[in-house]
């Protein structure tokens, strides 16, 4: 039995109670004291930490107060180590503590690399011991007072001092020390004296004290991952899917923390800029750093150690999960069942995020982020898997005669030109049953099928484009949705996909001025769609100055998306080799360029030098003076200016 009659004093260092223990029964060694307290004289005290807490606490008489994970919360420095450790490491580091063997304790705590060595002597802050003495009668060692890196006492602002007391004398000699027989001897000094970076140190000291106080669980690394990462993107430091800008950072960072500061907390940047540990910390956040390179790393990103522990778990460019389904066949439809995306790209550097999330019912559908509301959870930009439960509804609905295409496709969320594309996939007999039905999205609410929501769509874009349309179609009686189209493709391209109900019941088919076609014959659409291309094509192709014919300017002339589809392609085999032809590669518009610039200086008498030339023909780029054809062109160009009329290359020289 240890007789015991101390009781520690709040944020007193273990050691420190040992201290007075050992003070208060008046040992004549340090071997004595440590066979009645830890049952065998070779066990050498500890500052940092507690050993042999089990026997201890175990040997204690009846009646005391003390338990093992008090100790170690309250008046050992594990607290400060434990919220940046993962939880298996400190739950072994706490086993330590209780049992016998210590020898891997430093090695546990990440101390022996000696990032940041620990201060050489005891130290305390000369405030609190004044206030110790009025309050308790005596002073003490505090835990908060050895922390390595700190050099004010948070609670007075004032410099710590060191003892006479070394770390080292009490292992080998000392033993326990108390506070107050320490401060008995006349060598007594500053730490730092002036402190320089005041601020900064004090913030640090701040932070430490409040994890002491407070406390905060063990930690993976993911948990400092996903909230440093969400600090570093919110102060533009790290692009949206996460890469470190890594100039910005360091540039901040250097700025922000001087060298000699950060030489005097032990956290210097020694190893060279892409490999020191705040860019360590911020690309990897691997366990094994200081708690106070966490601190300092929360100090740049303006966050409090409370405000840090107290953050919730970032979210994703998607919002929060769980995700709904947006399968309306689904009998978790629109309800947040979809725990985590299947898949999710980054795009344009970062700045924007495509995302697959599959639901059990077999449904998979795209959305385009970042989110920037809250409704945008429950739109999708395409189907990647439809599964069985959808096809089955579309069928049922394909062949519900008493519902029009319009209505099928409101029901399931789509364009029609998707819903049809759908049917051709499960090879459903076309037209759709039901396309002369009137029953329109009124009536499929009524049935309690909700067609897809028309509250954001405004109302002056529907009267203009409506407007547009109506007019299009009373200037021209005998023209064809096709050719509307081409007269109004904005108005065609916005009213169906918004007031598709309304399209479809004025259109010049809804409306019996052009003969019913028998059903949609894909063949005649794709010839139809080639000749489009091709008209497209020519009209890209006799805009001045040239520009490059893409797909995607094809696309934009015609309105319609299916061009840039692969899969929709696959169904429109003469469509895709009219665009395979109408596309121009990089040499063909660098060519047609250099013949454009070359009539004009033809036409107004002007014989250019080469580089005129090159620049006219927007040729001057390092990319496009690599294409040996443009170069090739420019030497034919330039070589029509002395002997015209010789050139057979680009009939419009000869022309001019
Ligand atoms: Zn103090
Ligand atoms: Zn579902």
């Amino acid at each position: 039995m240890i007789p015991w009659t101390i009781v520690p004093y709040p944020d007193e260092l273990w050691y420190s109670v040992c201290a007075r223990w050992s003070a208060r029964l008046g040992f004549s060694s340090v071997k004595a004291a440590c066979r009645v307290l830890y049952g065998q004289p070779s066990t050498i005290p500890a500052v940092s930490v507690a050993l042999h807490l089990d026997r201890i606490v175990a040997n204690l008489p009846p009646g005391h107060t003390l338990d093992v994970d008090r100790i170690i919360d309250g008046h050992t420095l594990l607290p400060l180590y434990s919220p940046f450790l993962p939880p298996s490491r400190v739950h072994s580091l706490r086993m330590l503590m209780r049992g016998d063997d210590a020898s891997t304790m430093h090695m546990q705590l990440g101390l022996s690399k000696r990032t940041i060595p620990a201060p050489e002597d005891l130290r305390y802050c000369p405030i609190c011991v004044v206030e110790d003495r009025e309050r308790y009668g005596e002073a003490y060692w505090h835990r908060l007072h050895q922390v390595p890196g700190l050099f004010l006492c948070p609670l007075h602002a004032s410099t710590l001092m060191s003892s006479n007391i070394s770390r080292m004398k009490i292992g080998r000699s000392k033993g326990f020390v108390t506070a107050e027989t320490a401060l008995l001897a006349p060598m007594l000094r500053s730490v730092t004296a002036p402190i320089a970076y005041f601020d900064l140190h004090m913030r640090l000291a701040k932070d430490v004290e409040w994890l002491f106080r407070y406390g905060a669980s063990a930690n993976d690394s993911q948990f400092f991952r996903s909230r440093y990462l969400a600090l570093l993107i919110e102060h533009g430091l790290a692009r949206p899917h996460g890469v470190l800008r890594l100039d910005a950072f360091l540039k901040v960072f250097t700025e922000r923390f001087p060298p000699e500061f950060l030489a005097a907390v032990g956290c210097a940047l020694h190893a060279q800029p892409k490999r020191t540990w705040p860019v360590r910390l911020a690309q990897k956040t691997e366990h094994g750093h200081h708690p106070m390179r966490h601190l300092l790393f929360m100090q740049l990103l303006d966050c409090s150690a409370e405000q840090f522990f107290a953050m919730p778990e970032p979210v994703g460019p998607f919002g929060p999960g769980p995700w709904p389904c947006l399968n309306p066949a689904c009998a978790d439809y629109r309800r947040p069942v979809i725990s985590a995306p299947e898949k999710m790209t980054w795009r344009r550097g970062g700045e924007a995020a495509t995302v697959v999330f599959s639901c059990a019912c077999g449904f998979a559908y795209r959305r385009v982020g970042p989110d920037r509301g809250g409704e945008r959870r429950f739109t999708m930009f395409g189907i990647v898997r439809s599964g069985p439960l959808w096809d089955a509804m579309l069928e049922t609905l394909w062949h519900d005669t008493s519902v029009n295409l319009a209505a099928v496709a409101g029901r399931l969320n789509l364009s029609i030109d998707s819903t049809n594309y759908h049917a051709a996939r499960l090879r459903l007999p076309f037209p759709c049953p039901g396309s002369r039905s009137t029953v329109s999205a009124g009536v499929l609410e009524a049935r309690g099928m909700r067609p897809r929501g028309r509250s954001q769509i405004n109302p002056i874009m529907r009267q203009r484009h409506r407007r547009a349309w109506s007019e299009a179609m009373t200037a021209d009686a005998s023209a064809g949705t096709a050719m509307l189209r081409k007269r109004e493709p904005t108005a065609y391209n916005w009213l169906r996909k918004y007031d598709s109900v309304w399209f479809a019941e004025h259109s010049p088919h809804a409306q019996g001025q052009s003969p019913r076609r028998p059903g949609i014959d894909y063949a005649a659409r794709d010839l139809e769609l080639a000749s489009l291309v091709a008209d497209a094509a020519q009209e890209l192709r006799d805009r001045e100055p040239p520009k490059r014919i893409t797909r995607h300017a094809i696309s934009a002339i015609l309105g319609r998306a299916e061009l840039l589809s692969p899969p929709r392609l696959a169904q429109l085999p003469h469509t895709r080799a009219a665009l395979t032809v109408a596309e121009e590669s990089l040499v063909d518009v660098a060519v047609r360029r250099v013949w454009f610039a070359t009539k004009r200086f033809h036409r107004e008498g002007l014989v250019p030098t080469r580089p005129q030339l090159e620049r006219a023909a927007q040729c001057y780029r390092p990319s496009q003076r690599a294409l040996i054809e443009a170069h090739t062109a420019i030497d034919i160009a330039l070589a029509s200016f002395n002997a015209p009329g010789k050139i057979r290359q680009g009939n419009s020289i000869s022309s001019s």
